[in-house]
């Protein structure tokens, strides 16, 4: 590979900064400057799912369990998750950045970046156009949410620029300065390198990012464990890839149950709600499925899983047959009487049903267009209206919180990457 480096900034990467915290102290200034973490229930036994800038410099983080949290922090206040409001605010700050630059990607709900051209791909002006985002957001969104800003030649460097100084981080990696403006950062500030990778760039003798960065391309390929690090060479290096986007690989919901719901009869009727608000969103794709992945979390805390193979299918009857006879499976050969998650998610993904059987054909043409009448009928006239095989008030559990997926109140969700 080779590729044309410009001397030039092309990306402006954006990340609000504690983003659920940061909505709750907009909304309530009694919990500004405090240690604040975002829960997904009021547990003990739960995660924080967002925490503080104080919450963080006290060693409490997202994935800090609860009971551990309030050890650090006795006084440390827990907000249950409001997803709907976070969706709007979500709205009303690309909205914003909106009117300044075209918001290319989101890929989360607290993250996008934008392409920048013209007089923007200038280190002045680009800083010019970031505190002029920054200071937009706090004038017409809210005055007490700060973000981290990137800016660099490419995506990958920008992510990486955002993260570098938080929170209310303004830093521009200039093509010029590279490889050596990264030698600073910890290995794992890379993105792509994770639990796994780290220990594999590790056991190969490398432990940092200096001596990464003085690797070849083709032996990056290798130390990476795969093509990507062949690409990150280029990267590190300034090169604006064409980073091709990343499909969906999986479509997936899942729950934790509150304890009054963690009876099998009642986990069951919540296991249709998440398959079927799956299977809308494949639908909502174009997508169909050929492999389901069903995993309980039981009491006392163990993990039971399984995956189970299909033919192309996207219709809510097929789907739900097959989840649910599963799940009878588990229930039984486990003597399962306490559930606390449940877990559905959808793989092997593709667009068409070439492999759909003959003779079936037509039954499962005729679940598909039953499956997308219900789609539409619940569009109209609101969320489940139609339900199957529950009683609609079980179709009232709590959105899953918004981390790589933007939920919606009706139809599908916004799409990201
Ligand atoms: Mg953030």
């Amino acid at each position: 590979m080779a590729f044309c480096i410009e001397n030039k900034l092309n990306w402006l990467y954006i990340d609000i900064n504690s983003y659920f915290v940061t909505i709750e102290q907009q909304l309530n200034p009694d919990l500004r400057y405090k240690p604040v973490v975002v829960v997904p229930l009021l547990s003990d036994s739960t995660c924080a799912i967002a925490a503080s800038h104080e919450a963080k410099l006290l060693g409490i983080k997202t994935g800090t369990k609860i009971y551990e949290a309030k050890k650090l922090c006795p006084e440390l206040i827990c907000l249950e998750a409001r997803h709907k409001v976070y969706v709007e605010y979500h709205d009303k700050i690309f909205q914003e950045i909106d009117l300044y630059l075209k918001v290319d990607h989101i890929f989360s709900i607290d993250e996008g970046a934008c392409r920048l051209t013209g007089k923007y791909c200038l280190p002045q002006e680009a800083m010019a156009i970031a505190r002029i985002l920054k200071k937009t957001i706090q004038n017409n969104v809210g005055d007490y949410i700060t973000c981290s800003i990137g800016i660099a030649s490419n995506r990958y460097l920008a992510k990486i620029a955002s993260n570098m100084q938080k929170p209310d981080g303004l830093v521009i990696i200039r093509p010029d300065e590279l490889p050596e403006a990264l030698y600073k950062l910890k290995l794992n500030a890379l993105p792509g390198i994770g639990a796994k990778t780290k220990e594999r760039i590790l056991k190969s003798g490398i432990s940092s990012i200096e001596e990464l960065c003085k690797l070849n391309a083709i032996k990056l390929k290798t130390t990476w464990g795969n093509v990507w690090g062949e690409k990150v060479w280029h990267l590190i290096r300034g090169a604006d890839l064409p980073l091709e986007e990343t499909k969906n690989s999986s479509i997936g919901h899942s729950q934790v149950l509150a304890p009054e719901s963690r009876g099998v009869d009642i986990a069951r009727n919540i296991l249709v709600t998440l398959i079927l608000k799956a299977a809308n969103r494949l639908r909502s794709q174009v997508l169909y499925t050929n492999s389901i992945l069903l995993t309980l979390e039981t009491m006392p805390r163990r993990s039971i899983k399984d995956r189970i193979k299909t033919e192309l299918s996207c219709d809510n009857n097929k789907l739900l047959k097959i989840v649910l006879k599963s799940w009878d499976n588990l229930i039984k050969i486990n003597n399962l009487k306490n559930i606390r998650k449940i877990s559905v998610s959808l793989h092997g993904l593709q667009k068409k049903s070439a492999q759909l059987s003959f003779g079936d054909f037509h039954n499962q043409k005729k679940q598909e267009h039953l499956s997308k009448v219900v789609d539409l009928v619940n569009k109209k006239y609101g969320h489940n209206i139609v339900t199957i095989g529950v009683p609609a008030s079980i179709h009232e559990i709590k959105p899953i919180i918004a981390f790589g997926h933007i939920p919606r109140e009706t139809g599908k969700g916004k799409s990201l990457k």
